[in-house]
Formats: C-alpha cells, structure tokens, sequence
C-alpha cells in the first residue's frame, strides 16, 4: 500500500531572492537570473527528498499566497484588510477602488515553469475567491457594484483553475487560511458560511470529475512561526468545510493541541470520495521531526480514517510570505524528508 504526500506549497525564497527583494522592485528584469535560479534550485532539493509530488516553492509568488495574482493593480491601494498574527505583526491586503477586477497574473505560469524542471507531477497553490472577496471595501465602489465585482473575481479564479488543470497539475489546491480566520472575525458563522457559499459557486463550474483534482487547504496560518486563528476551534470549521466541493482536503493537524480529537471529527465529516491529507510536519516548530514520529502520526490517523482516503501533508506552506526568513531552506527540506519517509514507514506498517 502507498499513501499519498504531498506538499502545501511554499519553501523559504533562495537568501539571495530574498535579500533582492527587500531592495529591488519585484518585476524588476533584472531579478529575472535569480528567480529562475530559485525555482530550478528548489524543484531538484525536492526531487532529492523523494517527495512524489513536487511544486516550485512559490519563489515567485510576490508577496504572498494571497496576493500574488494582483500584487501591483492600479486600481488597488494597499491599505486593505489586515490579518492579525498571535505574534503581534499584521500583514496587509490591498483593497480595491475600482473595477474592473482582473488578475494581474496567474499560477499556471508558476506551474509551467516548474515542470520544466522535472518529471515528477507538480501541485500548484493558488488563493480562493473567498480570501479576495476581502479587498472589496465595506463602501460599495462607484459604478462597479459588489455582484459585478464577484461574478468578474468568480471568473478570474475558474479560469486561473482551469489553466493549471490544463496545463497538467497533479493537483489545484485552493488556499483557504481565512476559514478558520472567519469564526474568529464572526463567531456567529455567518461569515465563515458566506464563503463556503461563494467558493461552491466557483466549484460548481467544474465537473466532478475536475473536482476530484481540486483540493483545499485549511490551517490557523502560518507567518514568521506565529498563527492568526489556532484558538478557533476545528468544530467551528470542519462541518463547514467538508461542504466544499472537492476531493481532496489539507488539513493542519501536527501543531494542534488534540489531534485525536479532530480526526474525531474528521471521521464524522468525510464522505466516500473525499481523501484527506494530514499535516503530520509543523513549520512553524523549529524542531525538524523524526521520520519515526510522522510514522505514529499517521498511524493515530489511520484508526480514525479508512487508509484508501488517507494522505499526509505539512500544516501550511514553510514561507507564506516572501519575507519570512523565520526557517532555512535546509530546515524545510529535511522536515519534508521526514514527511515522506514517515509516511512510507506508516504504510508499510498499515500494510503488515
Ligand atoms: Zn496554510
């Protein structure tokens, strides 16, 4: 028997990228070297891991998960919707001030680039309509009403999906870290049920069959080894989530005080064609984990999950954010040999 792993998403930027960016434009040609150097660089250390799926690292999505699509729109200003840390940092999202909403640029690209550095499949990251359905302001725009702005962010997404799909992703997975962010901003729910809502919108444009290569990632964040919402509790989220029409589900659990009792949860929410992806490695620990522990990991999830819907994960991508230097490259790539040797260890086990 094997189970599935794969990868969130990000990796720390190369050093070099990083010190770059804090100095230069991010379109700047003249970066152009060095961030192919930092997706060629990054795709062979995770081949080297024996990861079976692999993704560029997000070495170019700039700043982040969440904005990369339309980092530098004109018409955006950058004092949008803030996302608090436990730490004490915010980070900020810009906020549109008029329409029309387009996608500046989309992750297909990210994708091609990737598999021209491997054979092995590539997974790519992008964010969720719900996570940009925060940039409209409270105060209805002028001309370019909230509806004309979801059904334009509505397409942008189908056909940033569509083009990955296309182009041959293993699979999409749609980022959804304000999720759990959204019970903490409204514990009624209400917000948390809106964007259930508006991301099934956009599913439903795909066939089920697509559907079975879509995934979404669930997780309290992870920036600078602090979070914005692991105070929430998963029994808030997961009944919701599982509402999502996808087949596959990444679900933040090694950093969780009682994991037995999410995968409670799990268990209860699952449905036959959904497979479920386990966070068995925490990025925000500095401790890389023993390939040992993973392994019990994935065994306590097993008796709660049919092993033929089980799969394992990271909780959240190792550097959200372009700046995040809070753990090394090395650090992150010796955690994801951890992954994928703990969960062959698992199976062989389960197997036995
Ligand atoms: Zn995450």
């Amino acid at each position: 028997m094997i189970l599935p792993t794969e990868p969130i998403g990000s990796i720390p930027r190369t050093p070099e990228l990083i010190a770059a960016l804090a100095q230069q434009d991010p379109e700047d040609p003249a970066l152009e070297a060095l961030y192919a150097a930092a997706v060629r660089d990054t795709v062979q250390r995770f081949e080297a891991t024996g990861s079976p799926v692999v993704t560029d690292g997000e070495q170019r999505k700039y700043h982040n998960f969440w904005t990369y699509c339309v980092h530098g729109l004109p018409n955006t200003q950058p004092d949008g919707f803030k996302i608090p840390f436990a730490a004490g940092h915010v980070r900020r999202m810009p906020k549109l001030v008029r329409g029309p909403f387009r996608y500046r640029r989309r992750a297909d690209g990210y994708l091609r680039e990737a598999q021209q550095h491997t054979s092995l499949p590539v997974k790519q990251a992008i964010i969720s309509p719900s996570a940009l359905s925060l940039m409209y302001p409270a105060e209805e725009i002028a001309g370019y009403s909230r509806d004309q702005f979801i059904e334009d962010l509505l397409d942008q997404h189908e056909s940033e999906i569509r083009d990955c799909l296309r182009q041959g992703a293993h699979k999409v997975q749609i980022d959804f870290t304000e999720g759990r962010l959204a019970v903490k901003i409204d514990p009624s729910g209400k917000l948390l049920s809106s964007f259930i809502d508006l991301n099934n919108l956009a599913l439903s444009r795909f066939s089920p069959e697509e559907r079975q290569r879509i995934g979404v990632h669930t997780c309290p964040g992870g920036d600078l080894d602090s979070t914005h919402s692991a105070d929430v509790e998963y029994a808030e989220l997961l009944p919701s989530l599982f509402q999502l029409q996808v087949g596959s589900f990444y679900v933040a659990l090694a950093g969780e005080r009682h994991p037995e009792a999410v995968l409670d949860l799990i268990r209860q929410h699952l449905r036959p064609e959904h497979r479920v992806f386990v966070g068995v490695i925490s990025p925000i620990d500095p401790t890389v984990e023993a390939p040992e522990l993973v392994r019990e990991r994935v065994l306590t999830a097993a008796r709660y999950i049919p092993a033929e819907q089980l799969g394992t994960t990271d909780d959240c991508g190792f550097s959200p954010f372009s700046d995040d230097t809070s753990t090394s490259r090395e650090t992150a790539f010796e955690k994801i040999r951890s992954r994928v040797l703990g969960t062959r260890l698992a199976a062989e086990r389960l197997t036995g």
